[in-house]
């Protein structure tokens, strides 16, 4: 099987199992693993915060930064294909009483200054008030797209101006920064916090980082234990995380694996190919006549993989455990598929 659903598939290598097993460790809720002060260090200087916190999941730390940035009852702007809104099971309503206002951020998945703008309220009497803005990047469901600082920073500035903090789910931030060819602080100095994946991309089997200030990540630490995230011993799976640190230099050539992939299913009838700016790769498959889940089966017969995306999409993911080799032969079964 050569298998593009997600970069989360991937397997850790060899180095990070070893370094799990080699793990210097202690009891992490006292705050004496060595080995997760360490990645949490290293995370917060790679993004630039002061402090940063290591969470079992992407998810945990989206959720974790709302309840931290946010009283009960409050709004929270979020663009309306963003992983907060589609796939975290209404955790902001569920774990914090928070209410969604839900921005179109059109193809780019980013909301603009006067949307940021139009859609921030005022608290009063009767309403609530607007508590969180949470802006995502790369944007998964629009199609891994790098949203630039400069489309960060419009829709960031507009909301802090109105003292409304800026969670930025970076759950692929460095694919973003070097697709744009800029550091991942010229992304992240433009939000208050910021969550990243280290189980994706990067590799590890396990883990996410939320950054931001002393006190946000502080108090994030009470929320975690909270939410029942307090780990012990849990330097062996952080190990493996501060080895996937060093993997982001790997991700040119993971984005330029997908623009090849892009390249040739370009050539299949009824394929409609977005141009990938990352490791993700849309296609429209309704020029096939087909369902999504029809051409997926179709794909799995040949050992190709990929995944559904709304209603009409498929996507395909490159990452590290997937060879120029596996694409150039996934791109061959997939040719010889009959989509007729
Ligand atoms: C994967 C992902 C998450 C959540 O990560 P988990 O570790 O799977 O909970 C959050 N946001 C985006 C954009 C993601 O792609």
């Amino acid at each position: 099987m050569i298998d593009l659903r997600s970069d989360t598939v991937t397997k850790p290598d060899e180095a990070m199992r070893e370094a799990a097993r080699d793990a210097d460790v202690g009891d992490d809720v006292y705050g004496e693993d060595p080995t997760v002060n360490d990645l949490e260090r290293r995370a917060a200087t790679a993004v630039g915060t002061e402090a940063a916190m290591f969470v079992p999941t992407g998810t945990m730390g989206n959720q974790i930064a709302a309840r931290v940035h946010t009283e009960p009852g409050q709004e929270v702007l979020a663009e309306r294909e963003s992983h907060v809104v589609r796939y975290e099971l209404g955790g902001l309503a569920q774990h914090s009483g928070l209410q969604l206002r839900r921005l179109d951020g059109g193809d780019r998945g980013v909301p603009t200054a006067e949307q940021v703008a139009d859609g921030v309220v005022e608290e009063d009497l009767h309403r609530p008030g607007t508590g969180l803005l949470c802006l995502e990047n790369t944007h998964n469901v629009r199609g891994g797209v790098a949203i630039t600082p400069t489309e960060i920073a419009a829709a960031a500035d507009v909301a802090r101006e109105r003292d409304v903090p800026v969670h930025l789910d970076g759950a692929r931030v460095f694919n973003a920064a070097v697709a744009l060819d800029v550091p991942v602080t010229g992304i992240t100095a433009h939000v208050d916090s910021v969550m990243f994946c280290l189980s994706k991309g990067l590799g590890a089997p396990v883990g996410s980082i939320l950054a931001g200030s002393e006190p946000f990540v502080a108090q994030a630490r009470r929320t975690r234990k909270l939410f029942g995230g307090g780990m012990r011993q849990v330097g062996l799976i952080a190990a493996p995380g501060l080895r996937a640190l060093d993997n982001v230099t790997d991700f040119e050539r993971d984005h330029e694996r997908a623009r090849r992939l892009a390249d040739g299913l370009d050539g299949v009838d009824g394929f409609d190919v977005q141009t990938p700016e990352t490791n993700i790769v849309l296609v429209d498959v309704s020029g096939t006549g087909l369902e999504p889940s029809v051409v997926l089966e179709r794909l799995r017969d040949r050992e190709v993989l990929a995944t559904t995306v709304g209603e009409t999409a498929i996507r395909f993911c490159t990452h590290r455990n997937v060879s120029g080799e596996d694409i150039r032969r996934a791109l061959e079964r997939v040719e010889a598929v009959p989509f007729e």
